[in-house]
């Protein structure tokens, strides 16, 4: 008989308020800019680009919507091919067949679990042979991490082929002193209720090309012709952050680089109390980038701990701790039969192994050093049993 759950659920990643949301959103209100656009979504734009280091920001109402705007952009539609990494969130590439376009997706390589710029290369040179090179590349920055952007920015450039960077889970992370998000054509990021920052549901697409920019807010806001009357002759979306939500965005970017530091301060701290652990390692931070670690992850092999992964989620859920499985890779979801896979080495797909080994661990910023203390007892425990079990 399992023991009867604490009192208190350990979140996976819940929203953190600053405090200062509902002055933002109080204005709104006074002001009566309750609808879609507003003084509120001009400002949290201009703040974001001026966080990030872009010329413009377009705020839209998710991270998938800015995703899907980016394509629009790029012309990707029916015949097309769309490159992806493959170890994410299936958000990086649905939008993908929204324009009904085919995805091909690339695996991701050792150093920053990220798209591994091998298999790209491989990609390209035989999509180049083929005449068949995509519209885009789609690189996604996992949990915080930046991938090897100046190798794949090079190996794109060869061919003529444009980046657009996934960086919903690395808002605040850096790679070689420059904000992740910008070193594509575009960049995306993400403010659902889980990530380093929210507004309970919104997005931004981020880029230095303003007309671009100009062009994603005219496809966000149903694609109005400038007329008297209701004219259109695209097809547009309603796309557009609301005034109140991004008021929430406002307080929220101001308390960016704290949210950033007591993340890592969570990742920190497990390294420190489980690296001793056999047959635990962490997610990697190589020279030059800094990860905002939304989400401690950790790999776990189950022949030199005696522990498998399934057993560890069960310990967690008896624990009431939520935790959960790295993101299963697209090439292997039913979505996804018989799509196109460029893997790291051929015949050897580096994310298959981070999805069978790979876990995250409760990484919210406001969670408290009792409830890491739960966390890493829960995985000691374990480690003991599993031990025992295995000698
Ligand atoms: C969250 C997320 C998205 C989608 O963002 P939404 O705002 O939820 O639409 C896209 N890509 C990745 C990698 C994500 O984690």
């Amino acid at each position: 008989m399992p023991n009867p759950l604490p009192a208190k659920r350990i979140f996976l990643s819940p929203p953190h308020m600053s405090g200062r949301e509902l002055k933002y959103i109080q204005d709104a209100f006074d002001t009566n800019w309750i609808a879609p656009l507003g003084p509120n979504v001009d400002a949290f734009e201009r703040e974001l680009a001026a966080e990030v280091g872009t010329r413009g920001a377009a705020a839209v109402s998710s991270g998938t919507a800015a995703i899907h705007l980016a394509l629009r952009l790029l012309d990707a539609g029916p015949g097309d091919r769309v490159f992806c990494s493959s170890f994410t969130f299936i958000a990086s590439a649905n939008p993908i067949r929204y324009e009904g376009a085919e995805p091909v997706f690339i695996d991701s390589e050792p150093d920053t679990w990220n798209m591994s710029p091998a298999a790209l290369s491989r990609a390209l040179e035989e999509a180049d042979r083929i005449g068949r090179l995509p519209k885009a590349v789609i690189v996604v920055n996992l949990y915080g991490q930046s991938a090897k952007m100046e190798e794949l920015t090079a190996l794109c450039d060869r061919y003529g082929v444009p980046i657009i960077e996934d960086a919903a889970e690395s808002l605040g992370s850096s790679y070689n002193g420059r904000a992740s998000g910008t070193f594509g054509k575009f960049g995306i990021y993400s403010f659902n209720g889980n990530k380093i920052i929210t507004t309970s549901g919104g997005g931004m697409l981020v880029s230095d090309d303003t007309g671009a920019l100009e062009k994603a807010r005219f496809l966000a806001t149903q694609a109005r012709d400038p007329a008297p009357h209701y004219q259109h002759s695209e097809l547009g979306y309603n796309y557009r952050m609301s005034n109140v939500l991004a008021g929430i965005g406002r307080a929220q970017l101001e308390v960016l680089e704290e949210r950033v530091r007591a993340r890592r301060l969570i990742f920190a701290a497990y390294e420190s109390e489980l690296g001793d652990l056999p047959g635990i390692s962490f997610m990697p931070e190589p020279a030059g980038s800094r990860s905002n670690r939304w989400l401690s992850v950790m790999t776990v092999n189950p022949k030199e701990s005696g522990v498998a992964v399934p057993a560890l989620l069960q310990a967690f859920a008896e624990s009431n701790i939520e935790a959960r499985p790295v993101w299963k890779p697209l090439h292997l979801q039913p979505l996804f039969d018989g799509t196109a896979y460029y893997a790291h080495a051929p015949g050897e797909s580096f994310c298959e192994k981070l999805f069978a080994e790979g876990i995250c661990l409760p990484s919210g910023s406001s969670l408290t050093e009792e409830e890491q203390a739960r966390v890493i007892s829960c995985v000691r425990e374990e480690w003991k049993q599993g031990i025992a079990v295995s000698a």
